[in-house]
């Protein structure tokens, strides 16, 4: 064999060695894994076919209690960005599964981590010191950590995500703003339908059985008058039924909005004791039939109030133009 023929030959396992290589390289996508599904949704919608996304919780899970099993210890060390709610809803899994995974790139302050909270105009900031609240029982102790319920919320997320895949993938920062840009007019869009359907009952007062609602309340304009839980996290006592059933009876509420999580003998009890009839909504992304994205939330949740509004007799006020 010739020098030049063995160089040939060189040349051409080299190009076969680079075409077997090259196409999984190109199709090396970013491992994101989030906390809750509805990151997860959001997530797929900003990273696109650049991404490859993971929800740890299941959207029919308290997100407040999840198990924290080391499957998802495996996944968080494979990943490249990790997003979280924040606002200590995650307190009891997300950190010890972060110890676990071993992987300090998705760490706090690493350039993999993302809290979706940042730049959230948070409702319900609770006063005085947090470790104490959290002792009575409180869950909800840096602010109502439930603010993915506004769909408008929904774009600050979509930002933080965008923020966080350019850090680690800068290259691809075009196609992500692309996907950010189209996702918020989707949003925009979307709301405006949203907002129709809901206007006529603005104001309706409702119960709700833990208090998972304040933004999907503020933004869509009915009331919650109280809750089932006397705090979040905390089971009601039978004096605190007696007090809620007087109080729905005495204000006409025939509406009590339940979580597909929690146990729903208390809510039943009091729905028998005053007429009320229970609506058990999606309070994420995976938590009723059908609601497998962020878009699909708004529209079940909105569809299924109204036709409680409806089968209570709640009358659709006209609209002033
Ligand atoms: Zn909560």
């Amino acid at each position: 064999m010739t020098r030049k023929n063995l160089f040939k030959i060189l040349l051409v396992q080299m190009f076969v060695i680079f075409v077997a290589i090259a196409p999984t390289q190109a199709a090396k996508k970013i491992r994101v894994v989030t906390s809750l599904p509805d990151l997860a949704d959001i997530a797929k919608q900003i990273g696109g076919d650049k991404v490859d996304v993971f929800a740890i919780a299941k959207g029919y899970q308290d997100p407040h209690f999840v198990d924290a099993k080391p499957s998802y210890m495996i996944k968080l060390k494979k990943a490249d960005l990790f997003v979280q709610v924040g606002l200590d809803l995650e307190i009891g899994w997300v950190p010890p599964l972060l110890e676990g995974a071993r992987n300090k790139k998705i760490l706090w302050g690493g350039d993999g981590f993302v809290d979706a909270s940042k730049s959230m105009a948070l409702l319900q900031v609770p006063r005085g010191d947090p470790s104490k609240l959290r002792a009575k029982g409180d869950i909800h102790i840096f602010g109502n950590p439930h603010y993915w319920l506004d769909p408008l919320n929904g774009k600050i997320i979509a930002q933080n995500i965008f923020e966080g895949l350019i850090k680690i993938a800068p290259e691809n920062e075009t196609y992500f703003k692309q996907n950010l840009e189209a996702f918020e007019q989707k949003i925009n869009d979307a709301d405006q339908r949203w907002q129709a359907l809901m206007a006529p009952y603005r104001g309706t007062e409702i119960y709700a059985y833990h208090n998972s609602w304040p933004y999907f309340e503020q933004h869509f304009g009915f009331k919650i008058a109280g809750f089932i839980e006397p705090k979040p996290g905390i089971s009601p006592s039978p004096k605190y039924m007696a007090k809620v059933i007087n109080e729905m009876k005495n204000k006409n509420i025939r509406i009590i909005i339940i979580e597909p999580y929690y146990p729903p003998k208390s809510a039943e009890l009091v729905a028998k004791n005053t007429g009320a009839v229970l609506v058990e909504l999606a309070p994420e992304v995976g938590g009723q039939p059908g609601v497998d994205d962020y878009f699909k939330l708004f529209d079940t949740n909105i569809n299924k109030l109204i036709e409680a509004f409806k089968k209570v007799g709640v009358e659709p006020k006209p609209l002033s133009n």
